[in-house]
């Protein structure tokens, strides 16, 4: 096919020359990296294919179950495939997980209780945590359940603070939490091996801690899971990375079968655990996104590495950077000024399938200190591995991007962003 087709037709769709040639450079010069990439998801669709086979995945696993839900083989099997992809005894996977940080919750109050601490050596936890934690006083929380909670800082270079977070574990300490994406901050994000490194260290002090890992946006970006370099617990969304784009709800927690079970206890209620919990229709899309999600993870992966390369060659910071490695499909751009960062998110919306037509606005949403604007055209209401930015609407003005479910979509996604700049000259193509 002609490359002049594809031209016009992004000219259809809005996208000018000028832009259309600057970025067709810059990814004709990433195959290198993208082939890179391709290998990993090549490897982890070999891993989820493997485990579905060996579980003895079939036609019935995808029926619905309703009520209570006895014997949902689909469920229990879909369970045990996640065990055997995590490398774990066992997991669970439940539409009643309403969302990552409900995950979180069920993991965190299922194994701690009253007189435990929890400690985070890896600094603040995602912004919801801090009322799941009591950080920020908050009615259910840990806190007013008797757990102490303790935090070690990063040092300034990223590092571990080993000195302090040996001074941190005491006879008390029950769980230690590691956060593998950045999420929205700016430390960097922890490759498995660092967070293998994290955990010999604490087990080192105190064998019998649990360490558990937020996994959240990290899942098949790597060869490997935290679950394989001693992570006792992983836990995330299924409207993230393992859901493929085609969960429409849901969450998982992956571990050793106690702490799972715990979980489940705190899930459902002590005596029913993982024995409830009809699955409604939700089998047949958990199963076909989880076994969509390691292409669709790459597609979001060459999608950030595409917009660092873009924007950073248009002289804008970028972390990650345009060439560095890669832990999770977060990308920021800090644009210097809330046009731009307006201009971006209008641009990320204007490509989207769905609500396209929608011109998204900064407003002040609650729990953020600043007007903040989110751009979202996503089949799944607030799914981040479907293309969607946001950025608050504050000094750095930097904006957050991330997903894609496919590398076309991402693509045409963050042309759009810069056509918005361009046309409105916040931005000069070189
Ligand atoms: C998204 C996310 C969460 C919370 O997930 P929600 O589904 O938004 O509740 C927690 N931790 C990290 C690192 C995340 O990226």
């Amino acid at each position: 096919m002609e490359i002049a087709m594809t031209r016009e037709m992004y000219k259809e769709m809005g996208i000018d020359s000028e832009v259309f040639d600057f970025c067709q450079k810059i990814a004709s010069g990433l195959t290198e990296r993208f082939s890179k990439i391709d290998q990993i998801a090549e490897y982890n669709q070999l891993k989820v294919v493997n485990a579905m086979q060996q579980c003895r995945a079939s036609e019935a696993c995808l029926y619905a179950s309703s009520g209570y839900g006895y014997n949902d083989v689909g469920r229990d099997t879909l369970e045990d495939i996640y065990a055997a992809v995590f490398h774990t005894e066992a997991a669970l996977v439940r539409p009643q997980i309403a969302c990552g940080t409900h995950a979180l919750a069920v993991a965190l109050s299922g194994n701690l209780r009253p007189g435990d601490e929890l400690l985070s050596p890896v600094g603040k936890p995602y912004d919801t945590l801090e009322e799941v934690i009591g950080i920020r006083p908050s009615n259910g929380s840990l806190a007013e359940y008797g757990v102490s909670y303790r935090q070690v800082d990063l040092l300034e270079d990223g590092e571990f603070d080993y000195e302090n977070i040996r001074k941190a574990i005491n006879e008390k300490t029950k769980l230690v939490t590691i956060q593998r994406s950045k999420g929205y901050q700016t430390r960097p994000t922890l490759s498995v091996a660092r967070i293998g490194e994290l955990i010999s260290f604490v087990k080192e002090i105190k064998p019998d801690v649990i360490c558990m890992v937020d996994n959240c946006y990290g899942e098949f970006v790597e060869t490997m899971e935290p679950t394989d370099v001693g992570a006792d617990l992983v836990v995330g969304s299924l409207i993230k990375n393992p859901g493929g784009g085609l969960a429409p709800i849901g969450g998982y927690i992956a571990g050793k079968k106690a702490y799972v079970d715990n979980a489940a206890y705190r899930l459902t209620s002590p005596g029913l655990g993982k024995e409830v919990g009809a699955t409604l229709g939700v089998n047949q899309p958990f199963y076909q996104g989880f076994f969509l999600a390691p292409t669709v993870t790459a597609n979001a992966l060459k999608g950030a590495v595409f917009a660092a390369n873009v924007y950073e060659r248009l002289g804008f910071s970028v972390v990650p950077d345009s060439r560095e490695s890669r832990h999770d499909i977060i990308q920021a751009v800090t644009l210097d000024s809330a046009e731009r960062v307006i201009a971006f998110c209008k641009g990320i919306q204007a490509a989207a399938p769905i609500d396209s037509y929608v011109d998204p606005e900064p407003w002040a949403m609650p729990g953020y200190d600043s007007d903040v604007i989110m751009a979202a055209g996503a089949f799944v209401q607030g799914s981040s591995i479907e293309l969607s930015a946001d950025g608050p609407i504050k000094p750095p003005y930097a904006v957050y991007f991330q997903g894609g479910l496919t590398w076309e979509h991402a693509k045409f996604g963050i042309m759009m962003s810069l056509q918005k700049l361009y046309e409105k000259e916040l931005v000069q193509l070189p």
